[in-house]
């Protein structure tokens, strides 16, 4: 057992997925060939003039009001100052004493435990421009499509106390914003990304202990595998009576290491001050209201809303509120099917594995919420097993047919009903009396050929096995 405790705020940065940048008009767009996305504006050039980006401002609010944050009705753009090639400008617009949204909470579970995660605050700014190495010789080169792209930065108080804490802090906050859908949130395109910041301190010790900021984690899976690891960096420094000097480090997924990158600037290094070029404003309430009445509704009350008004298990219930695409398909189905559990079980089963194999969001599919309701129906009525069932949804999805055509075109319905099948089989024996006696001689697959005539008589509506079965059963008896 350590004799320490961890202390972890987290910083999160989202691009937001407005249609435009934040202060030109350029199109803001993840993967287009490299520079085709600029302008003189956010390219920096001298005697140009930013704009603010309404939408931009909105998404902001947005945000704050989720993170049940105060909105600030005084709006003000700071320059940070610092040299960087994919930053023309040599300064960034960001937002510094007056921040879009401040002491905010976002509540979390982790494990068993519901925990308050406070926000310091949320502020609005400009992304840089992105450095490419790959594919020169001894230079880099500078893209600068990312130059101008909206961004919210999310800052929380020191609350988490472990690595594991910060993992569903980031899983939560993700949820939410993806409800807001201000941003794809997709860490592989760069749209969120986090610096960890982590210190530790004896158990009992109320002063914070020296920080370090990591930087450079590709999945939340490496933010908590950096933190692990960085805090036992800690313990091991002051156990061996060192002090940890508060720098900003690299983490290498590759070395499993945290690796010095630069001491930490204190913010009077940046020399923020406010942007002469975007002039304060204020807004008002109404601004701030009319946001409000076009909030979702965010994923803990969804959860809380499944959990009473469908009775769904929590498994189900999670599963489904994970992705509010899931969630709205499953309130649709439930509309023309009043079986929730059913519809939960089709959609975390069947429809989540084709979901995943296909590498596609229920959106991207050719699958209504009543087309699925007509299929559960069909497996529900008998008209086929729930393995044939399966198979249905897998054609439905690969040619864009319905079950019903589906079960018709491939005679998928079957007649287990014994006593049905046999009224049909008796027909064909008498009406083949030759090809009975072949089988009772000892010719089994003349069989075959009866199966196929009660086959067509029922419509293509039997089970193939089971007429075979009965067939033989009727005529040898056995
Ligand atoms: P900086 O000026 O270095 O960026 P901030 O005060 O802006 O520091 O805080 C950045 C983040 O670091 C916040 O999430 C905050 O909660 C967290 N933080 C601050 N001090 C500590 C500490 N001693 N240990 C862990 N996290 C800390
Ligand atoms: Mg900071
Ligand atoms: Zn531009």
């Amino acid at each position: 057992m350590s004799r320490f405790e961890t202390v972890i705020g987290l910083e999160v940065h989202l691009q937001l997925n407005t249609k435009t940048k934040i202060f030109c008009s350029c199109t803001n767009q993840f993967g287009c060939p490299p520079n085709t996305n600029v302008c003189p504006v956010c390219l920096g050039l001298p005697g140009t003039l930013p704009v603010l980006n309404h939408q931009v401002l909105l998404s902001g609010i947005k945000a704050g009001l989720a993170l049940n944050a105060e909105i600030n009705h005084f709006i003000k753009f700071d320059r940070k100052n610092y040299y960087y090639p994919d930053l023309p400008k040599g300064y960034q617009i960001s937002q510094y004493d007056f921040p879009v949204a401040q002491n905010g909470f976002l509540n979390i579970k982790s494990g068993k435990e519901e925990k308050r995660i406070r926000i310091l605050r949320a502020h609005l700014e400009e992304d840089a421009g992105k450095l490419v190495h790959d594919n020169a010789d001894s230079c880099s080169l500078v893209d600068s499509n990312r130059t101008g792209t909206p961004l919210i930065e999310i800052v929380t108080q020191p609350d988490l106390s472990s690595p594991q804490e910060a993992y569903d802090y980031l899983n939560t906050l993700k949820l939410t914003l993806q409800y807001l859908g201000i941003s794809d949130c997709d860490m592989e395109k760069g749209s969120l990304r986090c610096d960890a910041n982590v210190s530790i301190r004896p158990i009992g010790q109320k002063t914070l202990g020296t920080k370090t900021e990591l930087k450079n984690m590709n999945s939340f899976r490496a933010v908590k595998t950096a933190l692990e690891y960085e805090i036992r960096r800690h313990e091991s420094v002051i156990e061996s009576g060192g002090r940890i000097i508060q720098e900003t480090l690299l983490w290498s997924d590759e070395k499993g290491m945290t690796i010095s990158m630069r001491s930490k600037e204190q913010a009077h290094d940046y020399r923020y001050f406010p942007d002469p070029d975007l002039v304060p404003f204020t807004i008002d309430d109404t601004v701030i209201e009319n946001v409000r009445q076009t909030m979702p509704e965010l994923p803990q009350s969804k959860l809380t809303r499944f959990l009473t008004q469908y009775e769904l298990s929590e498994y189900d219930a999670n599963l489904l509120i994970a992705d509010p695409l899931m969630a709205d398909f499953f309130e649709q189905a439930f509309k023309e099917y009043p079986n929730p559990k059913k519809i939960a079980n089709w959609l975390s089963g069947a429809v989540l594995m084709e979901l995943n194999s296909r590498k596609k969001n229920i959106r991207e599919i050719s699958l209504s919420p009543k087309d699925l309701v007509v299929l559960i129906n069909r497996v529900e009525e008998g008209v086929i097993s729930n393995l044939v069932g399966k198979e249905v949804l897998t054609l439905m999805l690969d040619g864009g047919k319905k079950a019903d055509e589906i079960i018709k075109d491939k005679g998928l319905a079957q007649v287990s009903d014994d006593s049905a099948l046999l009224v049909v089989i008796d027909e064909i024996i008498a009406q083949n009396p030759a090809v009975v006696d072949q089988i009772k001689s000892g010719k089994p697959s003349a069989t075959g050929f009866l199966v196929g005539q009660a086959m067509k008589k029922s419509g293509g509506r039997a089970n193939p096995k089971k007429l075979n079965e009965l067939i033989t059963r009727r005529i040898l008896g056995a």
